[in-house]
């Protein structure tokens, strides 16, 4: 019996690409029934190869998988229940874009077995939407949240955005508050990255815009964990806030205890055992592959101990309650202190990181400088 996993679909679709965006999308939306129909045809033909599994969550990701119709809902809805066993108590979260959701859809969603709703709210200044090349209104995601909850669903994300050129203190509080006032059960605040590839990296290449200052970020990071703390939101992850522990994303948390998922769509990635595969980033790659029979794998590659071990450490450190010792222990039957004992002693010395008999886990200073302390590691 393999272990309980968690199941992620990537819908490859937007109305308009946002100018800071790396997830692989398209604006074609006359391809969303052929894509339907290649994903349908993923399912079947991966399936056998997880009978063992249990899924215990599903998340659907993009992208904007609100714009798939009730009928194609409904299709992979069956599909995914048909072909793999999926735990009835578990978590099926939707990713939706405000503005692409009416309330007689969100019932629907809701009714089909749908508990968790993640909107891509951003900001709630209109000036910063337009700026972040967003397709919705500040009114539409009053809108969306009102309706989300008249449709019952009672487990809401809303992400904001971070740390971008022309963002004020004034302005983010601003979002903060107008998005606590919502009483979502969860928030996820992250920080603006030029990505090569995207518009906003072009326009920074220009000269066009300039990227915050590091002192910039942590002091927005501050900012929104003290807010967010004073509201009763607490950061489990670097940049994910929950009202209670029960609110906390499992699929996400899936991810950051380096358990196994697998991932399917377009430039979905897949990690199970020693194994991690990634398919192709092209909606029309990943249908030819399967119109012929054949998996739409672009990549893998078979992990050795050390990474594994490494991944674990660098990626339990993200969360607020940071590593077991025993866990470790447990997985890899090896003491991490004796592994990284050095290294550890060095990031306590600097004042980045705790540690006592147990856990290690980062200081308030070191979740300011996370990504630092992963590279001295
Ligand atoms: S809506 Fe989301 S997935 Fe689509 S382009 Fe914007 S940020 Fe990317």
């Amino acid at each position: 019996m393999q272990p309980s996993a968690g199941l992620y679909i990537h819908v490859p679709f937007c109305r308009q690409k946002c100018g800071y965006c790396d997830f692989y999308s398209i604006t074609s939306l006359e391809k969303i029934e052929a894509f339907c129909q290649a994903l349908l045809t993923e399912i079947q033909m991966v399936a056998p190869r997880f009978a063992g599994a249990r899924f215990e969550t599903v998340y659907l990701g993009g992208g904007t998988p609100s714009l798939l119709s009730e009928d194609q809902f409904s299709r992979i809805w069956q599909a995914l229940h048909n072909h793999f066993s999926i735990d009835p108590e578990g978590e099926f979260s939707l990713e939706a874009n405000p503005g692409t959701l009416t309330e007689e859809k969100l019932h629907f969603l809701r009714r089909l077995g749908f508990n968790r709703l993640s909107l891509g709210v951003q900001s709630f200044n209109p000036d910063e939407l337009h700026f972040l090349g967003r397709i919705h209104s500040v009114e539409d995601v009053l809108a969306s949240v009102e309706a989300a909850r008249r449709a019952g669903f009672d487990n809401i994300n809303l992400d904001l955005m971070t740390a971008f050129p022309g963002l004020t203190r004034d302005a983010f509080t601003r979002s903060l508050s107008r998005a606590v006032a919502l009483r979502p059960e969860h928030i996820s605040c992250y920080t603006l990255i030029f990505e090569p590839g995207t518009l906003f990296y072009k326009r920074m290449e220009r000269g066009e815009l300039v990227p915050l200052p590091e002192e910039a970020e942590a002091e927005y990071y501050q900012l929104a964990e003290a807010f967010l703390g004073e509201a009763g939101y607490q950061a489990y992850e670097i940049s994910n806030f929950a009202r209670q522990p029960a609110f906390r994303c499992r699929h996400n948390l899936i991810y950051w205890t380096y358990r196994p998922y697998l991932g399917l769509g377009p430039s979905a990635h897949s990690f199970w055992n020693d194994r991690r595969w990634a398919n192709h980033r092209s909606l029309e790659r990943y249908c030819r592959n399967l119109a012929a029979g054949q998996l739409p794998v672009a990549f893998q590659e078979t992990l050795d101990r050390e990474t594994q071990m490494f991944e674990y450490l660098y990626l339990h450190l993200r969360l607020r309650e940071g590593l077991d010792r025993r866990a470790f222990q447990l997985r890899f039957g090896e003491d991490p202190y004796q592994l990284y004992g050095e290294k550890l002693d060095r990031l306590v010395d600097l004042g980045v990181v705790n540690r006592d008999d147990r856990r290690v886990t980062l200081t308030s200073r070191g979740w300011l400088v996370a990504d630092e302390v992963v590279v001295n590691l």
